[in-house]
């Protein structure tokens, strides 16, 4: 276990010159105080838990101190957004701070957002408000005990410091972690503002720390661009398998790691809703749930342009095509196994799809459905799961389907059915009006709702005393929260 002030750094991003980024120091933020730390993120750094509860944890990721080989820098990239080219963006309001590493010998970027202003904030003013930043903390936690890749948080350090929206709020910091902190957007804009030995240079730099294996295939590029492409269909499976929904997939909010990045006004579904759309500004519906899939292809394909320099335009297509039947293979072992399946057949494709369909039009809440059809025996489960369909035949003849589906996989006891199935059924995620009461209490100065429900949230797969608020549909007024883009 390591005190604060014996992390070790080793800034490589920072090394790769002014090109890259910008040297900023944070604006430190009025009287910073604990929020909210993560244990598990605090773990990963060698730190004692009982650190987060000193003045100088709070000095720290409030932006009043730093450490001495800290290098705090704005990076440079850009992107498309909502699908038009954007040629500058970049940090706007958050610098990475620096790149530790830890005893096991894993570097993380610690990137603080909410820093302040820097030569990227257009017009923005550098902050971020505590129900976002608190939103960010609970995601990115949330989404990592379910087993689906994120970047993580430390902590969200709150404060006195006014921050106008549509009215006013309080500034806050939220410490990202992330193996790294480039995005499809950084290659876009070396490739866009035609900066030939500087995209070279950052391809250099991502293979060599973030995909070395490549290295031994004979063209590393094209190895390390195919890799992209599995890690994001591997990623987006996830996402559609338990009802995440990204909201803002712009190519600058895609990590080169293919984990979830930069949360906005994303959800995870109650009800399940293929159309459903969480950013209220997005009239189009282009990152709806379900067109996540084809935009991951997209956003893969916006990131091939920008290879194009270095790969051939038939290898980059050729790769691009693994990318949907990767999708798809990831996404069916998944949802076999929410059904409780240990075997394939080529019907179940059919079986999922029939299911969803009902469950989108009698509006069932897609979490609940899952971990419930674990609790008993196939029979028992979808008897007690029929009062929740309006199309009584149609669920009837799939519940007859599934029934003589699980048959055929085999032979086990309603014990060891629950157990696998609860295993992947988790019974708590982040609902938004979860969230929502957590943020309205912190918001008043009372942080005791934004910690319990980070608890919750880190075993979403066991059941826990006392925390059956946590596993319930949400209230008439949680179901259609408009969450505000002003983060
Ligand atoms: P996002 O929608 O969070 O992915 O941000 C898109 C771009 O806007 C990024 O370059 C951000 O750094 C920038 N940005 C967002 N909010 C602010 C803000 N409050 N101040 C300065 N820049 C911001
Ligand atoms: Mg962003």
């Amino acid at each position: 276990m390591k005190a604060l002030d014996e992390l070790t750094f080793d800034n490589r991003f920072a090394r790769l010159g002014d090109a890259f980024s910008t040297h900023v120091l944070p604006e430190p933020l009025d009287v910073p105080r604990l929020v909210v730390a993560s244990e598990a993120a605090m773990a990963l750094l060698d730190l004692d838990p009982a650190v987060a509860e000193t003045p100088v944890f709070a000095e720290l990721f409030g932006g009043h101190k730093l450490w001495a080989e800290a290098e705090p820098r704005a990076m440079v990239y850009s992107g498309h957004q909502f699908g038009g080219y954007t040629p500058q963006l970049g940090d706007g309001r958050g610098l990475l701070l620096g790149e530790v590493y830890n005893q096991a010998g894993e570097h993380w970027d610690l990137h603080l957002k909410g820093a302040g202003m820097t030569p990227y904030s257009r017009m923005g003013d550098g902050r971020a408000v505590l129900r976002s930043s608190i939103r960010e903390f609970l995601a990115s936690e949330a989404l990592h005990a379910l087993g689906i890749p994120s970047s993580r948080a430390l902590c969200v350090i709150g404060s006195d410091t006014p921050v106008w929206r549509e009215k006013q709020e309080r500034g806050a910091m939220v410490l990202r972690m992330a193996p790294s902190h480039i995005r499809f957007g950084h290659f876009e804009y070396f490739y866009y503002t035609k900066k030939p030995e500087q995209q070279a240079q950052l391809a250099e730099h991502v293979l060599n720390l973030h995909y070395p294996e490549c290295r031994e295939q004979p063209e590393p590029y094209l190895a390390m661009f195919r890799q992209i492409v599995e890690r994001n269909a591997e990623l987006i499976a996830k996402w559609q398998a338990y009802g995440f929904c990204h909201g803002v997939m712009n190519t600058d909010n895609m990590s080169i790691l293919g984990i979830t990045f930069d949360f906005g006004p994303f959800a995870f579904l109650d009800d399940f809703d293929a159309h459903f759309i969480c950013n209220h500004s997005d009239h189009e519906g282009r990152y709806s749930f379900s067109n996540q899939v084809p935009i991951g292809q997209w956003n893969l394909s916006a990131l091939a342009q920008a290879l194009t320099p270095f790969i051939s335009v038939d290898a980059l297509k050729e790769a691009l095509g693994l990318y949907l039947p990767l999708y798809q293979a990831n996404y069916l072992d998944l949802m076999r196994r929410r059904l409780g399946l240990t075997t394939a057949e080529d019907d179940d494709q059919q079986l999922v799809e029939r299911l969803l369909k009902l469950m989108q039009n009698s509006g069932v809440d897609y979490t609940l459905f899952f971990r419930r059809l674990g609790d008993e025996s196939a029979a028992l489960a979808v008897a007690r799961l029929r009062d929740d369909f309006v199309d009584l035949a149609g669920f009837d003849a799939w519940a007859e389907q599934y029934k003589a589906r699980v048959e055929r996989d085999g032979e086990y006891s309603e014990e060891q059915r629950r157990a696998r199935m609860h295993a992947v059924n988790p019974l708590y995620i982040l609902r938004n009006y979860l969230a929502q009461n957590a943020i309205v209490a912190a918001e008043s100065g009372d942080y005791s709702e934004v910690r319990r429900l980070h608890e919750v949230l880190s075993r979403p797969f066991e059941e826990q005393a006392g925390m059956e608020q946590y596993a319930q549909r949400p209230p008439d007024w949680g179901k259609h929260l408009e969450i505000s883009c002003s983060s």
